[in-house]
Order: C-alpha cells, then structure tokens, then sequence
C-alpha cells in the first residue's frame, strides 16, 4: 500500500470522523478526537523545542491518551517510547539511562520515588488534557517516515538492563499491511479487544490494525484483566469480533464457562502471539468457538510484532503434535541455522533468523547487544531470534523452545538472567537464582527462586519470603518476580564454578 502511516491515520480520522475508535468501559473517543488531540498535541511538541528525531517517553496505562500522544509523538517526527504505568522506580531509572528522552508525557503520574534527570521536559497529565483541548490545526510536514524510527519499546534485558527495540516506519508498515490484509480475513471496521500493554508490542497488533481500519478498540485495563468477575462480566458486553491476546489471557477467559460463541455471536477472529498456542488451549477454543477462524502467529519484538502466521484448523491440530506456527508473510525470509550461523539442511533444527522489510536495525544506544544478534542482508537487517525450530516438508515452521534462558510467562518476555540480578540484590540473599517450571505443553507456569539466604532473624520461610518480595518490587517489574521461593543450604556448581542452571530446571521439572 506504501504511502506514510500517518497520512493514512488522517485519513481515516477524516473518513470516519464520527465513528468510536476507543471505548474505555463506555468512556468512548470517536476518530475525531483522535485527529482533534493528536494534532493540539504535536503542535504542543513542536514548540516545546525538542532536538528533532529524540524519543519521548509516554507513561501510562490503558488510556485513549496514550494513544493519542503515540500519534501526536510520531506526527511531529519523534519516536515515542511507550512505558506501563506499572513500571519500577529501577526499570525507569533504566529506561531513561538508554534513551535519554528530552520530554516525557505524563498520562498517568510518574512514581513518586522516581527522581527525573536534569533537563527533562515534563508535560504533567493535567496539562495534557488542556494541551489535547487546545483545537490546534496542524499539518504533516515533518512526520515521522521512511526509515526514521517510530516506536522503541523495552524488553527485558540479560545484564539487568532492558533493551530498545526500535521500529521504524517502514517496519511497521511491512507489519501493519500483512495485519490488515486478506491473510486473516479481517471484518470491515473490526470491533478488537485491546488487553495487552502498550508497552508490550502485542498491542501493536491491535491497535494500528483496528485503527487502520476504521474499526473500534474496546479496552480491558490490566485490573480488570486481574479481577475476573469483573473481566467475564464485561467481555460478553463488549461485541467483540476479533480477539488479540496471548494464549494466556484466552486460558483466562476460557476458566469461565460461558466465553463460548452463544455470548460472544459476532466473535469470529481469534489471532495469538506472543508465546507458544498449546493443543490444550486451541482445543477447548475451538469446541467454544467452532465456527471461529484461530491464528496462531510468531515472532519477536525485534522483527515487529510477528513474521508468521497459520490458521490453526481441527486438521492441523489433528497432525501435529506441538501446533505449527506457520510461514513467514510474503515479503520476509526465515532460514534455520547451525551454532556456526550456517544453513541447515532442509527440515533440521537450528536458530530461527529472520530477513525482511519489518526486522529492526537494532537496540538503541546498545552497539554491544546490536551487534550479537542483527547482521546485515543485501537489502534488510538479518535477526537471530535465540529460538530453535525446523521446517516440516509441508513448509511450516514448527517451534522448538529457546537456545537461551529468556522465557514467556503469561505471555511476557523473561530473561532469566534480569530476575537473577534482581535476586542478588535483596539484602537477604546470599545468592540466588531463577528457575522456570513448564508444563507437558512446555509452557512456564511458574518462576521459582532458589535462594541461599544471609542469616536473618526471621522465624518463618514465609517472612523471609515476604520481605525479599517487598523488596524485590521496588525494583523489578511485578510480573517477573518469582511466585515460590526455595531455601537451600548451596546451590549446585557446574564445572566452570557458576551456578548450575541448567542442573536446577532439570530437577525442578524432574527430566
Ligand atoms: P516478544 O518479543 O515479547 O514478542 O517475544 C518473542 C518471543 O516469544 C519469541 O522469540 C518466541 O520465543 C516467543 N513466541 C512468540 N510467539 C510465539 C508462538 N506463536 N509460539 C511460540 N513462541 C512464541
């Protein structure tokens, strides 16, 4: 389709003027207001003075704010770094480290305990919300484009800093015209549940598609996620016809009986990402939803959102053992290489390494980490994703779990290595280390931590526990700290004389 993103937001903004984009719990934003706030808002920008082309960091959570400031962010040609409401004191201090943003938008407050570098510019959230009033025209003279980045979204990290993955613009187009497009068959202007953080690129998913569209996003924040009454009492309300999650988040939903297609009649789309779609979860999605089509598709942050993508069909389950996770969208390559980054014969297993107009050109401000795992194509960046898989003779790309030690749990992506640091922080720990325990559908259901403990005077495991918890969310994100926690005297050493890993997983998952 070519053309600027932002041009063809403006577009539809124009098209679909009066239409819902956003609908918050019946707090609705119609297309108009998202042309009328993004644009009062880049003009703000532009006079704000900021280098051109630096990042601006946009706090928040699950609000049509944040959206707006996303396009206002891009449509005055900076890329915007999307940060969860949720984030640690350490994570931001991090965060802020890398990228040094000139401006931060406040749509939610900054943590109280968080001390802003010098020179920061910061747009509190009341004056956002006269900012988004101020009805200021604005035209397109300076969007971001081309090969200038547009988002820079922060996973975690192995030396205990995140890293950026930047996407340009034309990595996301690649993205958003495979997205859009006839593959997943798509209604006209989809109703799309929009659940996963933005600061997780699962949301990029349902974001510019829907917006793309015309269509409406209806939002479940991450406490309504967390508070399931409340979560099965809104969703069959919300008129849903596609549904973005992980395969986490519909087990979620699939604990209530009544998620199932009589409740749910023009829900029709199911696409997942993010981690592994088990036989489990298709099955019972499948005998709900029957007439349903269910995508599962794949890919890391790092090639923008996902590279490939198969309807899961009752034959397909039927064939496969662990489900497929398809071929690459036409305009990208997928090989499997060796450990010497070499070709494999057909069908062996090997890395995962992606080419194509949607990969990214690397980690900001982190050459060292850049170059470990981008190489350079004719045309395109060459990523090696650390995941090992094979293609079938029917030319599927089947996954086979990670080189590493990063994993997903519910949906979000871990290095181990991160909590480990944030383990041997806590002043209770003499050392400690993070242990995954899978399920037979090889999925995470819980992060253990094996500690040996400093002498305390705690008279309960369960207090030490308490307390190396507390201190642990000061520092680490909520959804990587470790759920059970194990005292032992040692941990095992392997012969290099580092803690033995791998020797804990085995005994853990007692293989
Ligand atoms: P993220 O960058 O958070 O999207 O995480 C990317 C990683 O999630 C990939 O490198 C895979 O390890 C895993 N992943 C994503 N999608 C799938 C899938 N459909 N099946 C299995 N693993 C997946």
């Amino acid at each position: 389709m070519g053309k600027n993103i932002l041009q063809r937001i403006d577009d539809i903004c124009q098209s679909a003027s009066a239409n819902i984009f956003y609908d918050d719990q019946g707090k609705t934003n119609t297309y108009q207001d998202l042309k009328l706030y993004s644009d009062s808002l880049a003009a703000w920008i532009d006079q704000a003075g900021s280098t051109t082309k630096s990042p601006i960091l946009i706090f928040g959570g699950q609000e049509f704010q944040m959206l707006a400031a996303f396009v206002a962010s891009v449509k005055s040609g900076h890329p915007y770094i999307p940060v969860d409401a949720a984030s640690s004191v350490e994570r931001l201090d991090s965060i802020f480290a890398t990228a040094a943003p000139e401006l931060v938008i406040e749509v939610e407050d900054l943590p109280s305990g968080f001390s802003l570098p010098e020179n920061t510019k910061v747009l509190k959230k009341t004056d956002l919300e006269s900012v988004f009033h101020q009805k200021t025209a604005y035209s397109l003279t300076h969007p971001v484009k081309g090969d200038d980045i547009f988002y820079i979204i922060f996973t975690s990290g192995t030396t205990g800093s995140p890293k950026g993955v930047q996407i340009s613009h034309n990595n996301l187009l690649s993205f958003a015209d495979w997205v859009t497009g006839p593959f997943f068959d798509l209604p006209k202007r989809p109703v799309t549940l929009a659940q996963p953080p933005f600061s997780f690129d699962l949301s990029v998913m349902d974001w510019v598609m829907t917006l793309l569209m015309g269509g409406t996003l209806k939002a479940v924040s991450k406490e309504l996620s967390e508070n399931f009454k409340a979560l099965f009492e809104l969703l069959p309300k919300l008129s849903l016809q596609v549904f973005v999650s992980t395969p986490s988040f519909a087990d979620l939903c699939l604990v209530d009986p009544e998620f199932k297609a009589d409740n749910f009649p023009e829900l029709k789309r199911f696409l997942f990402c993010g981690e592994e779609l088990t036989k489990k979860t298709y099955q019972k999605l499948q005998a709900r939803f029957p007439e349903a089509k269910i995508f599962n598709t794949y890919g890391p942050t790092e090639a923008t959102v996902a590279v490939t993508g198969v309807q899961i069909t009752p034959a397909i389950e039927k064939e496969y053992s662990r489900l497929p996770i398809g071929r690459a969208k036409n305009d990208t390559k997928i090989f499997i290489v060796d450990e010497n980054g070499d070709q494999v014969d057909k069908g062996k297993s090997g890395e995962i390494v992606i080419s194509g107009p949607s990969v990214s050109k690397g980690y900001l401000n982190n050459p060292g980490k850049t170059k470990q795992a981008f190489f350079d194509d004719q045309i395109y960046k060459v990523y090696h994703t650390g995941d090992l898989g094979r293609f079938d003779d029917k030319g599927q790309l089947l996954y086979e779990g990670r080189k590493d030690f990063q994993i997903k749990l519910h949906g979000y992506r871990i290095e181990l290595e991160e909590v480990n640091q944030g383990l041997n922080q806590s002043h209770y720990v003499k050392q400690a280390i993070a242990v995954p325990r899978y399920d037979a559908d090889h999925k995470v259901t819980q992060l253990q931590a094996w500690v040996v403990a400093k002498e305390n005077d705690f008279s309960k495991p369960i207090e030490l526990t308490k307390a190396i918890k507390k201190e642990l969310t000061e520092y680490m994100m909520p959804y990587m700290i470790p759920t059970r926690f194990i005292y032992k005297d040692k941990l095992p050493i392997s012969l290099n004389g580092k803690v033995d890993i791998k020797a804990v997983i085995k005994e853990v998952n007692n293989v």
